[in-house]
């Protein structure tokens, strides 16, 4: 463009110009008189007073005497403005021939792209297969133990319907002889009934404890299924063996017990439903998030219960799901828990008060989708 103007200037200032081959029209604007003359010096049309005043030691001549000396010289500038566009006319093929270059390779990436994702696809797929698999895996595992339970407690129940039925037939039908002539068989035979039916034993022995757990390593592993059932992830705090802290960090060995049973998983206190994170407060105490149990629990760094707080829901001071727990430990000494199905992080001070919460499900900033891990540094904040 602003070449362009450049020539329309030039354009312009030579139509404004007298014609060349009439020099009497035109007169000097300064002196009135016609422009005969032309300064070299200045390359400029002059007239006989600016050759005596302006131009006087300048490099002039007639207009008549001079022209063709100065077309020459225009011709001569020609020839590198013909060089140039020779130039720039091969530029332009050569930039021609990489826009088609550009295009072609472009399809060929494109279409790598394409290959690459619709392999990644498959992975995927197949990772959500061996997923599916392990999920079915766990739940049928659970449904057949409750299944079993059912047969064996029909059976019982049969069972019992089956005496109860044929005592009271015999009572209703029977003659006093009849009844009390089997009476002995058949006070013996409600005895080995009842006695087969452990009453403690009848609770169900599964629970819908399973969570997906989305740990995505890699295509081929986007996660696992965690059951509560596994004895590992029941886990008790038994005690915190040392905390040796220095000007930066805070090394310590806690001890853990796993129970060979589920005597530590329940729901009472100093029990827990598949704890998942824990930390340590300045005072060398023991936060627990225990998920299912949907609850933080405190214990004294020897393992001894001090108190739990959160409930079930969705509100203040309620928790879903606690799966992380980090303490202020340089700063303000809160609690901050982060939720996984309330998608944001709640935050209590030590004695387990609720002080505020932040965060809502998304992908924006301040959002969370099922937030996990969180930490913080020796400066206060919050990762
Ligand atoms: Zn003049
Ligand atoms: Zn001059």
């Amino acid at each position: 463009a602003f070449h362009l103007n450049n020539l329309k200037e030039l354009y312009s200032a030579m139509k404004k110009m007298p014609a060349v081959s009439d020099p009497q029209e035109a007169t000097c604007s300064d002196h009135g008189r016609p422009l005969e003359l032309f300064c070299e010096s200045c390359d400029t049309l002059i007239c006989i007073s600016c050759s005596v005043h302006s131009h006087k030691h300048h490099e002039y001549d007639l207009v008549t005497e001079i022209y063709s000396k100065q077309c020459q010289k225009l011709r001569e500038c020609l020839s590198p403005v013909e060089a140039k566009k020779e130039v720039l006319k091969n530029f332009l093929s050569a930039l021609a021939e990489k826009e088609g270059e550009i295009r072609e390779r472009g399809e060929g990436v494109l279409e790598e792209i394409h290959k690459m994702v619709e392999k990644m696809m498959d992975v995927l797929r197949q990772s959500e297969r061996k997923l599916t698999e392990q999920a079915k895996r766990v739940i049928d595992d659970k449904l057949k133990v409750l299944s079993e339970q059912v047969k064996s407690a029909e059976a019982s129940l049969h069972l019992l319907e089956d005496v109860g039925d044929y005592v009271e037939q015999s009572l209703k039908t029977g003659s006093p002889q009849q009844v009390l002539g089997s009476k002995k068989q058949m006070m013996k035979h409600m005895s080995e009934v009842t006695a087969g039916i452990n009453v403690e034993g009848l609770h169900p022995k599964e629970k819908a404890d399973f969570i997906l757990s989305k740990s995505i390593k890699s295509l081929h592993h986007i996660g696992d299924i965690i059951s509560g059932s596994v004895a590992l992830q029941q886990c008790r705090v038994k005690k915190i063996d040392h905390i040796t802290p220095t000007d930066t960090t805070r090394s310590l060995s806690i001890s853990i017990k796993a129970p060979n049973s589920s005597l530590f998983e329940g729901s009472t206190t100093g029990q827990f439903q598949y704890p998942c994170d824990i930390a340590i407060d300045r005072q060398g105490l023991v936060y627990v998030a225990d998920f299912f149990n949907n609850r933080i629990q405190k214990f004294s760094p020897c393992g001894k219960f001090i108190t739990e707080f959160g409930d079930k829901g969705a509100g203040s001071g309620s928790l879903n799901e606690p799966n992380g727990i980090t303490i202020d430990t340089a700063v303000s000494g809160l609690v901050y828990v982060s939720e996984r199905s309330n998608h944001c992080i709640s935050v209590f001070n030590n004695e387990g008060v609720f002080i505020s919460s932040f965060g809502r499900e998304g992908s924006n900033v301040n959002e969370f989708y099922e937030p996990l891990g969180l930490t913080f540094d020796k400066n206060g904040f919050l990762y």
